[in-house]
């Protein structure tokens, strides 16, 4: 008999599991505790349950993790990437993104999480929309992989000086991850109870407790999914991979267009703003020679105007794929244009192109050696 996964159940169903077995409500509690406060590998180091019970939970229950099977750090020790095989071989990839951004207030640890094997959506500038779709993950690979993550960071020694980003790149501090954001691997709205799922458990307050503003979902356009958020209770953030402000060239960039063409994601990103007074971050991949010319850039800018919102412009990471970065002098017009608009844009800081961290690369590598 298949043992049940601790980390797919929520703290309710911990609770029943326990009930099952005996024991007090307390105990579900120290479970939880162990689970996303202690971020323990095994029941075996709940060492604060009686033997008894750690025996009889090990009879039902494990806490089933995906395996490391590459951990690549970069050049300046900030990004970490894990190549993480799942229990039915398929691979995955979780990226620890750390920004020494100087001031303390602002550091930020944020992991950037795979919510599907492989990819159905197929854009084609993305090594996992190369592979095509495998199947979605259960919430506990989801939130395993933030899990991972955590256990490095906290397998530290408290109180030490230097800058935190790098400390903990060494491995020499106890620093908790800031952020999250479900943009690795897979469309996450079309995985919605799984990711969903994980979010509510990130959240809680007796275990992970990361604030929901923490967190992001960046979605290609999935309508429904985008209208299913709006009416959720736990307020995330919503990123919207646009790439293309026109459906012509958007069709081909983002293939889902062609059910969700621009206007209706857009009428759906109004109804989101509506009903939750929150800015939505469009992304925006600029290929040179494909989609970062001026011309589209005051396209882009029309087509938000007046909306409440923040455009991200991301130079593409060189990929197997046919498209190319375009020069510093193309990323900062196209910018300037936009901000014209009266629209707030950054430009994503590059991170891990040399440990290939945008979403897909290492495990579409992986896939055509094995
Ligand atoms: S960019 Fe995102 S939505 Fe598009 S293929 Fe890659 S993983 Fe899927």
């Amino acid at each position: 008999m298949t043992r049940t996964n601790l980390l797919d159940l929520s703290h309710p169903q911990l609770a029943s599991l326990l009930a099952e077995l005996g024991e007090p409500a307390y105990r579900a509690r120290q479970v939880w505790g162990w689970l996303y406060k202690r971020f323990a590998l095994s029941i075996d180091e709940m060492t604060d349950l009686p033997a008894y019970l750690r025996a009889r939970l090990a009879e039902r229950a494990e806490v089933r993790l995906p395996a490391v099977i590459r951990a690549l750090t970069s050049d300046d020790s900030l990004t970490r990437k894990l190549l993480l095989k799942l229990d039915d071989g398929n691979v995955i990839e979780s990226v620890l993104m750390m920004y020494d951004l100087t001031e303390e207030s602002r550091e930020r640890r944020t992991v950037c999480v795979s919510t599907q094997a492989g990819c159905a959506v197929g854009c084609p500038f993305c090594a996992t929309g190369q592979m095509g779709f495998v199947r979605n993950l259960t919430s506990g690979e989801i939130v395993a992989q933030v899990l991972l993550f955590a256990r490095e960071l906290s397998s530290a020694r408290p109180g030490q000086k230097q800058a935190p980003a790098k400390a903990a790149a060494e491995g020499e501090t106890h620093l908790p991850i800031t952020n999250i954001v479900f943009m690795g691997m897979g469309e996450p709205l079309l995985n919605y109870a799984n990711l969903w799922q994980a979010v509510e458990r990130l959240h809680d307050p007796q275990g992970f407790n990361l604030g929901a503003r923490r967190m992001t979902i960046s979605t290609s356009g999935i309508i429904p999914g985008i209208l299913t958020l709006a009416t959720e209770k736990l307020q995330v953030n919503l990123a919207v991979s646009l790439h293309a402000p026109n459906d012509k060239l958007r069709n081909i960039m983002v293939p889902v267009n062609r059910k969700y063409p621009i206007a209706d994601l857009m009428k759906a990103c109004r109804s989101y703003f509506e009903a939750t007074k929150r800015r939505i971050t469009f992304e925006y991949v600029l290929n040179d020679q494909v989609n970062a010319s001026e011309e589209l850039a005051h396209e882009l800018g029309k087509l938000l105007k007046g909306m409440l919102c923040h455009v991200n412009l991301i130079p593409v990471n060189p990929t197997d794929a046919t498209f190319s970065r375009p020069k510093r002098d193309v990323v900062l017009a196209f910018q300037r244009i936009v901000e014209s608009y009266g629209i707030a844009t950054t430009v994503r800081v590059e991170k891990g192109v040399e440990i290939r961290a945008a979403c897909g690369q290492l495990s579409a590598k992986q896939a055509k050696a094995s």
